[in-house]
């Protein structure tokens, strides 16, 4: 059995930034991060328009869109002199009707607040502003001047990955599942395995182990496999406090 201070299951962007965060912070045991499908096609990651705003209502969403958003301008001091997401910094713009207008304003005061360069809109400067749009039944709107706008994901998932990687992450291509004598024994073994295509299965145990498999799937009954998050969550199961096996295939790719 392979040992890892810490197991990542699923590599995206969250499971590739915790591998590469805990190293940055300083983090120096083993960390072994598990994707099963490195074509990365049905991820959220992938899929996503790679919007990035500070127009929320919450100030734990603005935060963390900031700390998203100096990564993204600091791209090259970071990542090198090549690397590029593609960010078109060009805003975004919340539309409100009557009714909501109050909201609009209480969020917008929440985000200048914070440093987001928002300003409101009313139906005049809407149009003159955005000639080509229609703004019937518009009573106001919120526009992010800077910070906000769209980059290519995919691309900043791969960066983040292989920036990782080079820090002395190990990438395991493989799909981590709850097994049937961890489904049968429950909390008494715990063990999981992962199928690979090309490899047989191997086992892996690590103290501290972190789900970044997406929300795609959400656990059922009927579909064990969707069971990873609430059987590594200490937060979503009781936890018998033993550390977990894993399992994984022998060879790297
Ligand atoms: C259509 C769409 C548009 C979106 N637009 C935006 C946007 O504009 N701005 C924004 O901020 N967010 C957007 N989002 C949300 C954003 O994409 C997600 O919040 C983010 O990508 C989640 O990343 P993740 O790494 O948690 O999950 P995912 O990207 O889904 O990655 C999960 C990974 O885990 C792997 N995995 C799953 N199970 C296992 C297993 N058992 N073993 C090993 N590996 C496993 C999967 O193969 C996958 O690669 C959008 C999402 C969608 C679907």
């Amino acid at each position: 059995m392979r040992s890892y201070d810490v197991v990542i299951i699923g590599a995206a962007i969250v499971g590739s930034s915790t591998a590469y965060y805990l190293r940055k912070n300083g983090f120096k045991g083993s960390i072994a991060l598990i994707e099963k499908d490195p074509s990365y096609k049905q991820s959220c990651t992938a899929l996503s328009w790679g919007g990035i705003r500070r127009q929320f209502s919450t100030p734990e969403n603005i935060r963390l869109s900031e700390f998203g958003l100096k990564l993204i301008r600091n791209l090259k001091q970071e990542f090198g002199p090549d690397a590029d997401v593609g960010f078109k910094e060009q805003g975004y713009l919340v539309l409100a009707s009557e009714a909501s207008v109050p909201v609009l304003e209480e969020n917008a005061k929440l985000q200048i607040s914070m440093g987001a360069d928002t300003v409101l809109l009313g139906p005049t400067d809407l149009e003159k502003r955005f000639p080509y749009m229609s703004f019937e039944g518009i009573a106001a709107a919120s526009f992010g001047q800077s910070g906000e706008g769209w980059f290519d994901p995919y691309q900043f998932m791969n960066l983040i990955r292989k920036a990782a990687i080079a820090k002395d992450v190990d990438f395991i291509t493989a799909e981590v599942t709850v097994s049937m004598s961890w489904i049968a024994r429950r909390q008494l073994t715990r063990s999981a395995k992962a199928h690979s295509p090309s490899t047989s299965t191997a086992f892996i145990s690590a103290p501290k182990a972190a789900t970044s498999s997406g929300a795609l799937r959400p656990p059922t009954r009927k579909n064990p496999r969707s069971r990873i998050g609430r059987w590594i969550s200490p937060g979503l199961r009781k936890s018998s406090g033993r550390s977990p096996p894993l399992a994984f295939p022998p060879s790297r790719p």
